[in-house]
């Protein structure tokens, strides 16, 4: 488990994070996903990661450390209804140089909502995360929004995609940052990751 969180720095320049000298996990999803919420959760840090960043704010790259030891990166939200083309194109200039060119990066995990049909936009960014050799995990989110069997249901779907483009089932995790679902296990997987 998380012990110690603390904010480091934002950037919008993959070039200006922090030196790579520890081992280093970014979480990303769709706007909405409740990606900050499951960074507080797993952190214990309440308001760690800003929640619902508006599509006009700036689109920054966080950093957090981590126990003293690793770097968590909260990355900006994809598939913003309304964001101009243009601060698409620098959304992914952004995202596919850190992603591919971040030394210290052990792995990304892939938020998705544990409530929709699997989502084109996701599966678009986990293939590029395949062809890129980006290692990722998947956690799906707010699994209490809705009965156990349909969270179930949801997920299973979405893994059978995920099977029929990748040929096998990716590390995955079911999380509810509400209820501390799925806290022990997600955690004990980055420490894994940095471990290694
Ligand atoms: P982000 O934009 O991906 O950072 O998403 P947020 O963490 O800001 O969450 C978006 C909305 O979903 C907020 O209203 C959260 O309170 C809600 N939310 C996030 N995680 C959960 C969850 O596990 N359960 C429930 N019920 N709501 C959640």
């Amino acid at each position: 488990m998380i012990r110690k969180a603390t904010f480091l720095v934002s950037n919008t320049d993959p070039k200006k994070c922090p030196k790579p000298d520890r081992a280093e996990i970014a979480f990303i999803g769709r706007s909405n996903v409740g990606k900050s919420s499951l960074i507080n959760m797993l952190t214990g840090v309440k308001e760690l990661a800003k929640t619902s960043q508006k599509p006009g704010k700036t689109q920054l790259i966080n950093h957090f450390t981590i126990d003293d030891r690793w770097y968590l990166v909260d990355l900006p939200g994809y598939g913003f209804a309304k964001v101009s083309k243009d601060k698409k194109v620098k959304w992914e200039k952004m995202i596919s140089d850190y992603l591919t060119n971040r030394a210290n990066l052990c792995g990304v995990i892939v938020l998705i909502d544990s409530r929709l049909e699997p989502q084109t936009i996701d599966l678009e960014f986990l293939n590029w995360c395949g062809e890129e050799g980006v290692p990722f995990a998947v956690a799906f989110t707010k699994a209490d929004k809705q009965s156990k069997t349909q969270t179930e249901k949801n997920v299973r779907t979405f893994l059978n995609k995920l099977v029929e483009i990748f040929g096998e089932t990716p590390d995955y995790f079911v999380t509810s940052a509400e209820k501390g679902q799925g806290k022990e296990e997600l955690s004990g997987f980055l420490y894994e990751l940095v471990s290694e």
